[in-house]
């Protein structure tokens, strides 16, 4: 190549990086397993053609956040900033972008792209991607490299695609954890045919526990929540379950054994199976949704006799949490929340390990941005 070529071809590539320079924002991150959240600077890129830019009002508290953060389940990359309950205004859009207009409100959940062409894609299951979905934080960043970084942030843009409308009655902050919270306990319910007829229980009355309930009760299932809080009983009811049982009552969980059409656990931390498995009736289901970070053991025998399903079930894809959140806006369905501001996450993760949420933490970006 001639000089002046090579001169030239730097200048353009020095002008193209200068035009698409990534933008700074504020972000909270922890650097390592054991060190708490902290403010941080990260980049965004510019808007693609069919991306959305959005100005994050509110982001979700998930349990997930937690592991994540800690490495708890052993693959975080550090730094790392979570946040997977996304919501705010659009603030730009690309040429090609057609759902969106500045100034909508937009909302971003777990899942920021995907291979598109997988059969799980063509079937609208894109967490499963078999060509790899991109989660939006601690995936890879095929646009910047690194790693993709979550809502704990002023700002985030993300491909028109993957981005989701919010109802308008819906109060944006408790609209928020409906992104994962809210999705996560509505695919498997759907699944599993949850409706008029079937008897549902709901292990957990924390952030999905408690969508669980709204949900199952929404659907027309017979609801009970089992819960190892008796200072829950009350909420768990006013919430929408018909039943509420303490599930370390041994008396009370005997009084429903073998009953359950399907149980949905969304419990963090270690816990019986078996004593769930035996709520459920001759093929009936437990269905983990919480992710223990270690190994939960089973007897074989508790799924033998009678027959029954033990399975697990991951967020949701894209054009089913469209479709839970406009059932929520037509039932006028959202999170109960506990607005916090961005510098108050660690205590707040360490009331989350109390089981201690009402129901669910939101973050108050606002307070990030000053
Ligand atoms: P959360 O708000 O902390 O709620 C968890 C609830 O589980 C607690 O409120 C508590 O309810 C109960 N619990 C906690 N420790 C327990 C124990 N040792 N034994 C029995 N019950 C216990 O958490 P979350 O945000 O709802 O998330 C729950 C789990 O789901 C986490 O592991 C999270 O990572 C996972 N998750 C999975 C997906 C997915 O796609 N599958 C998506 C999001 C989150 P009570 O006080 O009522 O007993
Ligand atoms: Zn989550
Ligand atoms: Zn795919």
């Amino acid at each position: 190549m001639r000089l002046d070529t090579l001169a030239s071809a730097r200048s353009l590539l020095s002008l193209s990086l200068h035009k698409f320079d990534p933008m700074p924002i504020r972000a909270y991150a922890a650097q390592s397993p054991s060190s708490p959240l902290a403010p941080h600077s990260i980049s965004r890129r510019e808007p693609t053609a069919s991306d959305v830019e959005i100005d994050i009002l509110y982001c979700g508290v998930c349990h997930s956040d937690l592991h994540f953060a800690r490495n708890e389940w052993g693959f975080s990359q550090y730094p790392i900033v979570p946040g997977h309950e996304i919501l705010g205004r659009v603030t730009r859009v690309g040429a090609r972008v057609t759902k969106f207009a500045v100034g909508d409100l937009a909302a971003v959940g777990c899942l920021v792209d995907s291979c598109r062409s997988c059969p799980h894609c063509a079937r609208g299951l894109e967490q499963y991607c078999t060509g790899g979905a991109i989660f939006t934080y601690n995936s890879p960043d095929k646009h910047l490299g690194g790693v993709t970084y979550g809502g704990y942030s002023e700002k985030v843009v993300v491909d028109e695609a993957y981005t989701l409308r919010v109802p308008s009655n819906l109060n944006p902050a408790a609209a928020a954890p409906l992104l994962c919270a809210g999705i996560t306990t509505w695919s498997p319910l759907k699944h599993w045919k949850a409706g008029p007829g079937t008897k549902v229980g709901i292990v957990g009355l924390g952030g999905l526990g408690h969508m669980g309930v709204k949900f199952a009760r929404a659907l027309g299932a017979h609801t009970v929540l089992f819960t190892t809080s008796p200072s829950k009983v009350e909420d768990g009811l006013r919430l929408g379950a018909h039943e509420v049982v303490l599930s370390k009552d041994a008396a009370a969980m005997t009084k429903h054994a073998a009953s359950f059409d399907l149980i949905i656990d969304t419990v963090s931390a270690d816990h019986s199976l078996d004593a769930l498995l035996a709520m459920v009736k001759l093929d009936g289901t437990v269905c983990m949704v919480g992710v223990p970070p270690l190994p939960q053991k089973v007897a074989a025998f508790s799924v033998i006799m009678p027959r029954r399903n033990l399975a697990g079930s991951g967020i949701g894809g894209i054009q089913e949490t469209q479709e839970m959140l406009d059932f929520c806006g037509t039932h006028n369905i959202a999170c109960e929340v506990e607005l916090i501001r961005m510098d108050e996450i660690n205590s707040a993760y360490e009331r989350m390990l109390r089981s201690d949420v009402k129901y669910r933490f939101v973050i108050d970006m606002q307070s990030l941005k000053g």
